[in-house]
């Protein structure tokens, strides 16, 4: 296998090519390769090990770790004294041990462009990554019902924190009953979603799926959303095949474990990768407070012009956010929005940050003796 490799020719795709194998990551895993490791793409988790495709095929690996102590080739192997334990998880570029038996032993991870992290209050936080190295975080939602722009905003923040560009796609419009609807609707999204692409698409039609297919071939994709949202409908119209379905029966009779229809990353037939893991659906539950800026970046551009720099928006004099209210070119819906992520946020990471805890038991001191005098002012006023 290694001599049919190294004959290959230069003009010939790297086999990893359609799992995001670029030039970047060759560069990176050079002193793996130096090592004698083997690159290769974790497509699977599960119960502890991972499969992991590589040039010579699919291995089975621990996705633990220990990171040995000292990085030198001589010692980098059988340390057994080691360093910190670390998690492979869907979507790492991992250096494997090409010895050893079956599970095998993975070394080292190559840095991640990009992670999806649910927060927790287990310290092994590390456990909690749930994808990385992701491209684009596509955003179902679909248009049936009143459009929740809130959710959409909350699912921004999670895309823009993780690192990857988020995308809305507004699922089935073929049940939008005309086009000057559907562009209303296309607007009111990209105005909640400053910077981010809008595209409506028919898995029912094929309208935009082929606008969506381009997108996705460049790199690798997650698809988030509620329940409902079109995901599967969307994964299968990409992956050109029932996928999502097929592997339901699968996962079912028990058997065909380990075969590429349980994965939870697809090579896509018309190019990029889809990341489609358990977790991932179950959104909500993540640190994205630097995301949640994003989303609200209008806001966070007011709030500079604040005449307090830690302006709460409440009721401080010379508040530019208040006077955008106020004079309509801020929808009192996207402030109060962004309130309420920014809370739910900061109650998501007081779960494991004591130090964060303090802080904000001081400033709801602060707030209860700024809401009474408030209401009293607001009291004052109506008299
Ligand atoms: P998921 O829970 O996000 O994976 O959603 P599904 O893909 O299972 O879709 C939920 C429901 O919406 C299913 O009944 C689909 O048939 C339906 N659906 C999905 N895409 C479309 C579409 O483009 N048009 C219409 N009319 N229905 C769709
Ligand atoms: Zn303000």
């Amino acid at each position: 296998m290694s001599s049919s490799s190294s004959q290959r020719s230069a003009s010939r795709p790297h086999p990893l090519a359609p799992y995001g194998w670029d030039a970047d990551w060759e560069a990176e895993f050079a002193p793996y390769a130096a090592q004698g490791l083997l690159p290769g793409r974790v497509v699977r988790v599960d119960r502890g090990q991972c499969d992991v495709v590589t040039a010579e095929g699919t291995v089975r690996a621990d996705t633990e770790f220990v990171t040995p102590h000292d990085p030198s080739p001589s010692s980098r192997l059988r340390s057994s004294r080691g360093g910190p334990i670390r998690v492979v998880c869907t979507g790492d570029w991992a250096a494997v041990d090409p010895e050893g038996g079956d599970p095998r032993y993975v070394r080292a991870y190559l840095p991640r462009r990009s992670s999806f992290v649910r927060s927790t209050s287990s310290k092994r936080s590390e456990g909690q990554i749930l994808a990385a190295n992701v491209d684009h975080t596509i955003i179902a939602v679909p248009l049936t019902g009143d459009l929740d722009l809130g959710r959409i905003e909350r699912f921004l923040a999670l895309g823009w924190e993780s690192g990857a560009q988020p995308v809305v796609v507004l699922t089935k419009a073929d049940l939008v009953p005309d086009a000057v609807t559907l562009a209303h609707l296309v607007q009111d999204v990209e105005t909640s979603a400053p910077g981010v692409p809008v595209l409506p698409v028919s898995a029912t039609s094929g309208d935009g799926v082929d606008v969506l297919a381009a997108v996705v071939s460049g790199g690798t994709s997650v698809l988030l959303g509620q329940s409902g949202a079109g995901k599967s409908t969307l994964a299968n119209a990409l992956a050109g095949a029932d996928v999502m379905a097929v592997q339901a029966i699968r996962d079912v009779d028990g058997k065909g474990r380990h075969t590429t229809t349980t994965r939870n990353l697809l090579v896509l037939p018309g190019g990029g990768v889809l990341i489609d893991t358990p977790g991932l659906r179950g959104v909500g539950l993540w640190d994205a407070g630097n995301g949640v800026g994003q989303v609200f970046s209008e806001i966070e551009e007011l709030a500079e012009r604040c005449r307090f720099h830690d302006c709460a928006h409440g009721a401080e004099p010379g508040c530019a956010v208040l006077a955008a209210v106020d004079d309509g070119t801020l929808p009192e819906r996207r402030l109060d929005s962004y309130r309420k992520l920014m809370r739910e946020n900061q109650r998501i990471v007081a779960k494991t940050d004591a130090r964060v805890r303090a802080e904000l038991r001081r400033e709801w001191r602060l707030r209860g003796a700024e809401g009474k005098a408030a209401m009293e002012a607001k009291r004052g006023r109506v008299r």
